[in-house]
């Protein structure tokens, strides 16, 4: 389980290695996005809170980057932050993520991005619930909910 020491450590010294990259121009993105994806993925935006579909939604699936398709958050380790963006615990896998220091806008925070074709996904804080307290504060726009099939099979 990644603990906030883990998210420094990563943001200063360097990240995990993803299992495989993606790599498109601006023009390849620009097409595949609609214009908000594209906006807060590429270049690096935040949607207004509670406006994203992703952020009640509580259904059983895997989230993955809305860029490179790559599983990123599980509906098991969601929860309700009352922020207005979908919030999560953990990672997917520990190098589905990777970490960033951010000082834009005067602050110091950690900027999380796909770690397999660099897309904007949000911000981790270390104010999240045991036992991680990981709060990673995600953009619906980044993401697609990929819904687990239910077997009717006996
Ligand atoms: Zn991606």
């Amino acid at each position: 389980m990644l603990t906030w020491k883990d998210i420094i450590n990563y943001s200063v010294k360097g990240n995990p290695l993803p299992d495989k990259r993606v790599e498109k121009t601006e023009e390849e993105w620009q097409d595949l996005l609609t214009p908000e994806q594209f906006r807060i993925t590429r270049n690096k935006g935040t949607e207004a809170p509670h406006s994203g579909a992703l952020c009640s939604s509580y259904e059983t699936g895997k989230y993955s980057c809305i860029c490179c398709e790559t599983p990123l958050f599980d509906s098991t380790i969601k929860f309700n932050s009352g922020t207005g963006w979908p919030s999560f615990t953990q990672p997917i896998k520990e190098n589905a993520i990777k970490y960033h220091k951010d000082t834009s806008f005067g602050m110091l925070r950690v900027e999380v991005m796909c770690n397999t074709c660099d897309a904007h996904l949000g911000h981790v804080f270390p104010d999240g619930p045991e036992p991680s307290g990981l709060r990673y504060c995600i953009n619906s726009e980044s993401m697609k909910i990929v819904k687990e099939r239910v077997s009717d099979e006996q």
